[in-house]
């Protein structure tokens, strides 16, 4: 594959050389591997499936945060990373309320 491509270089060059002049054509050579290059690790690059991120179900712990600076409050159902979310360009601050069971009244 690369003695091809070495091979195929050298005669284009050499066509390409003896119509336009060696320095242009080997300047045009060097162009066009850069953006066959780049070309190709953008499409392979674009190709890549990314993992999966692992998640995990936290609705029954409650994980409640709270903004600081505006008062938002944000409950947690689903965790990816353990870091804390932030709001405001603050860090979130974890504030755990256990939900109040409804009040039983007698029927
Ligand atoms: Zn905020």
């Amino acid at each position: 594959m690369r003695a091809t491509a070495v091979t195929a270089a050298g005669l284009a060059l050499g066509v390409l050389g003896y119509f336009y002049g060696f320095l242009r054509a080997g300047v045009a050579l060097m162009i066009f591997a850069v953006i066959v290059y780049l070309g190709y690790s953008y499409f392979a690059a674009a190709g890549q499936v990314p993992p999966d991120v692992e998640s995990e179900d936290v609705s029954d712990e409650s994980l409640m945060y709270v903004c600081r600076m505006c008062g938002l409050e944000l409950k947690i159902e689903t965790v990816t990373t353990d870091r804390a979310p932030s709001h405001c360009r603050e860090k979130m601050e974890l504030v755990n309320v256990a939900p109040s069971p409804p009040p039983l009244r007698p029927v």
